[in-house]
């Protein structure tokens, strides 16, 4: 059975509409790409499944929290939703005054109410995931863009989701600690992660991903394994897509 499983999902701003009816099923440990050209929705998609946009239709399904955005759901049920994934954005969103540390005790603590003692272990154990054990009191000014986002992958995995959300995680970062941060993407999904990355980084789609799936004008034109879709895809749009940016 699928972890993530979406279906007739539709989201518009205004009269645009962006996400035009999306089904999608993800297995557990299962590590997926999202493609497309800039606008097609992915980022949408995206903070759809974590409910930081609230599609018009639609169901959300991760694990066993099931939200059906035809019958707007209250904020209770947004929280549960939202509580299922870790998000990893392009741009890091650190608290600028707190530590790594306290960057990624924070969501555990206060927002999950779990014993500070314990998030404290739990967060010094994932900055050492990251590659981070000695900048646990470093402001997140005193540290290079590589690792304020490795801080960000561990505060989002600090809340034990059950799926990961990565949103171009290395867009914003220079070309020489990209590096760095798909390495630590792909040491999670060895582990055996379940995750969902927006990215144009097509080497670390053809190596990690287990399936690839491209987004165009808000509808999945064609999904498959990278061998399919990135290698030899079925369709014009797909082509025409990776001859720009390949
Ligand atoms: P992608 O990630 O594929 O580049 P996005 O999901 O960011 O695409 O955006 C899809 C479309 O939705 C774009 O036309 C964008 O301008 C529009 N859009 C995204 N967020 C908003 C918003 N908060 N308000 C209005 N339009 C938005």
């Amino acid at each position: 059975m699928s972890l993530l499983e979406l279906r007739g999902l539709r989201k518009a701003f205004g009269s645009h509409e962006v996400l035009r009816g999306i089904d999608l099923d993800v297995a557990p440990g299962s590590v997926t790409v999202l493609i497309g050209p800039s606008g097609s929705g992915k980022t949408t998609l995206l903070r759809c499944l974590n409910a930081l946009e609230v599609p018009e239709r639609g169901t959300v399904r991760i694990g066993d929290v099931t939200v059906d955005f035809a019958t707007r759901p209250g904020p209770a049920a947004l929280r549960r939703l939202r509580a299922r994934s870790g998000m990893v954005f392009q741009a890091h969103n650190l608290f600028p005054h707190r530590t790594a540390l306290e960057n990624v005790v924070e969501g555990p603590v206060y927002v999950q109410g779990r014993p500070r003692e314990e998030a404290v272990a739990a967060a010094h154990a994932l900055l050492a995931k990251v590659g981070l054990a000695e900048k646990a009191d470093a402001y997140p000014y005193q540290l290079s863009g590589g690792q304020q986002q490795r801080v960000g992958i561990a505060r989002a995995l600090a809340i034990r989701p059950a799926l990961m959300l990565f949103d171009e995680p290395t867009s914003a970062l220079d070309p020489e600690i990209v590096g760095d941060v798909l390495r630590v993407m792909r040491d999670l999904a060895g582990e055996g992660w379940t995750m969902v990355v927006v990215t144009h980084e097509i080497r670390f789609a053809q190596q990690v991903a287990d399936r690839v799936v491209f987004l165009d004008d808000g509808l999945i034109v064609e999904e498959g394994p990278p061998r399919e879709v990135l290698a030899a895809p079925a369709h014009e749009r797909t082509r025409q897509f990776l001859r720009r940016i390949l």
